[in-house]
């Protein structure tokens, strides 16, 4: 039966829930309270740049694919698709370079070369992650968390083992040179959380990275929404934007319809893509599932904190993805994690799309994003943002031997208070909850209300996890759940 259904914002896991649930012939209509769609993922336009606000690296393309196909149609029918090579470079003190390739044997190579040995290691390393991430895509990852049988199978048995260390420490046992742990580190610092505090199964990602490469869409990743947006036009779906949702609304235990900026509207279904916490605060409180110290302990991902930033001239010895490892990790982790002290010298991650795309940046000029890592709810203001662009391009710049500060043509910043004001987002956050072993599938907070009978949650803090792929996943198994339920 058609139903008539709601939902909560317009990013990524609403965008992918909503074109599902539309395609099963339902009344959908999307509320967001921004401007724009997209939600974590929108754009900033400014004098002729295109900056993704949010996510840059196009990771697991085989998510994006099947997305695409369950409509009938492939990612090529509404985006151009690049391989980058190099994936990323990485800056390490001095002005040392690792340029991670797009080929798992170039990368061999690139191992082999700073650590003798190590190379063989990553390939059979780089198989057993293969395996994982075939495992977790055939079935895990589309489990909606209901109950723990759900990923318990002969095979992830077997792995037991992998969910009782961390991917440090299994790094740390086949490979001694600090750049190739932290290169092997890195791709799980998407999940959230640090590698000495991730399961080791959960090196998949490193299969991701090496296996899968990173892509980028022609224009960036703002195509991608674009192109969800005009999937979900096709099928029916209405937009409705500057339409922030203030209340649900709510009769015994059923969602009746929610109150808005923009009035009310009625829905046989309510689904929020809204940020968990701030949902349940729309709810009156007898009928949240989660209490204030629920979400107080919970392992929060990162914030951040971003510079777009135009510059005058094109820049050189830089990659489209370039990491800025010449700090110390350990203390920058140790300031996300545990103290909320941001060090003075932070880890710092740069991406300039315009080197690849010349759709981003108006000719002869290049954007650049800087993104820093933060603790969620850390400081925020003026004089600390300048405080550490300042560092950063003086850092970009003598690492890189070029002048940038003066060709800088302006420079916005977004942090901490830009999440809360523009996704009310928890403390801030960036990316969602964090997936520790403690906050993986059942340990989540749900994807169906158990205190209202058509209420549903989706989205980088619920089932399975913060990034693009997994939101747009969250999506397609809500409406799965959404289906089986009415
Ligand atoms: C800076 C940054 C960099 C990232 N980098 C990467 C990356 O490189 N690769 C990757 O895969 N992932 C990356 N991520 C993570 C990825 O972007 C997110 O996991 C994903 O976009 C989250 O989608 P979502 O649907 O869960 O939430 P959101 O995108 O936050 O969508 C929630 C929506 O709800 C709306 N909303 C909130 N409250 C209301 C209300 N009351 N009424 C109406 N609407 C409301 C918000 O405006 C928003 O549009 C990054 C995230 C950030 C922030």
């Amino acid at each position: 039966m058609s139903q008539n259904i709601c939902v909560i914002g317009s990013g990524f896991s609403s965008l992918s829930a909503a074109c599902y649930l539309a395609k099963q012939g339902n009344k959908v209509t999307v509320l967001e309270k921004n401007t724009e769609v997209g939600g974590r993922a929108r754009q900033m336009r400014k004098q002729g740049f295109n900056f993704d606000m949010g996510p840059t690296f196009y990771w697991m393309p085989d998510v994006f694919e099947s997305f695409f196909q369950d409509f009938g149609h492939s990612v090529s029918d509404f985006y151009q698709l690049d391989k980058l090579n190099p994936a990323y470079q990485i800056y390490y003190d001095e002005g040392e370079v690792v340029r991670v390739e797009d080929e798992l044997e170039k990368i061999v190579k690139t191992f082999e070369e700073i650590e003798k040995g190590s190379g063989a290691y990553l390939k059979k390393y780089i198989a057993a992650a293969e395996n994982n991430y075939n495992l977790v895509m055939a079935d895990l990852v589309y489990m909606p968390g209901q109950k723990i049988t759900e990923i318990i199978t002969l095979e992830t048995v077997k792995k037991i083992g992998l969910f009782m260390q961390s991917i440090k420490t299994q790094v740390r046992k086949k490979f001694k040179h600090p750049k190739l742990r932290q290169i092997l580190e890195f791709p799980v610092l998407f999940l959230g959380a640090t590698p000495g505090n991730t399961p080791a199964f959960y090196n998949f990602m490193n299969y991701a990275d090496f296996g899968l490469g990173t892509w980028h869409p022609r224009g960036g990743m703002f195509s991608v929404v674009l192109a969800m947006k005009e999937l979900g036009e096709s099928l029916g779906i209405t937009f409705i934007t500057d339409c922030a949702v203030e209340k649900v609304i709510t009769e015994n235990k059923s969602v009746t319809g929610v109150q808005t900026t923009k009035g009310e509207f009625a829905c046989d279904v309510l689904l929020s893509g809204a940020d968990y916490n701030h949902t349940e605060k729309l709810l009156p409180a007898h009928l949240r599932q989660y209490s204030d110290s629920y979400w107080a302990r919970k392992s929060f991902a990162p914030s951040a904190l971003m510079f777009y930033v135009g510059i005058d001239k094109k820049l050189i010895n830089l990659a489209h993805h370039t990491l800025f490892f010449d700090a110390d990790f350990e203390l920058h982790a140790e300031g996300i994690y545990k103290t909320g002290k941001m060090p003075s010298k932070p880890l710092f991650y740069a991406s300039f799309p315009s080197m690849t795309d010349d759709t981003i940046a108006p000719d002869g000029k290049e954007a650049a994003i800087f993104l820093i890592p933060l603790a969620p709810d850390s400081e925020d203001g003026e004089a600390f943002r300048k405080k550490y662009f300042d560092d950063i391009i003086e850092r970009l710049e003598a690492l890189t031997e070029q002048s940038v500060k003066e060709h800088i043509l302006f420079n916005e910043s977004y942090s901490v208070s830009d999440f809360k004001e523009d996704y009310n987002a928890y403390k801030g956050n960036a990316y969602g909850l964090a997936n520790t072993l403690l906050q993986t599938h059942v340990l989540r907070p749900g994807l169906k209300s158990t205190k209202l009978d058509n209420m549903y949650f989706t989205g980088q803090l619920t089932v399975p996890g913060p990034g693009v792929p997994p939101s747009i996943i969250s999506g397609k198994i809500v409406s799965e759940l959404i289906t089986k339920y009415r």
